[in-house]
């Protein structure tokens, strides 16, 4: 047997994933939710991080977790978040 079977290699598999739309696993999604909800809080119609829009859209327990970091950030810091929940709703 001198057959050896092609395997893909991590950039080719990362290529295929990542050809469709921007994507996040629900671990990437928690370490930036942080970041996320201070940067929608400040422009709620941001074209920043669509990666995040696209994975909150599609999984419901980032998105609870989304809103409630939302809702804390913008009562520590006095802002309105009613735009930046709207925005997070779709
Ligand atoms: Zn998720």
């Amino acid at each position: 047997m001198t057959d050896t079977p092609r395997r893909l290699d991590a950039a080719a598999v990362r290529a295929l994933t990542l050809s469709t739309e921007p994507w996040l696993s629900c671990e990437d999604c928690f370490h930036l939710t942080d970041q996320f909800a201070e940067l929608v809080l400040s422009d709620p119609d941001t074209a920043e991080m669509p990666a995040m829009f696209v994975h909150l859209r599609a999984c419901p327990a980032c998105a609870e977790e989304a809103e409630s970091l939302v809702a804390l950030v913008a009562e520590e810091q006095g802002i309105d978040p009613t735009a930046a929940l709207a925005r997070l709703r779709g």
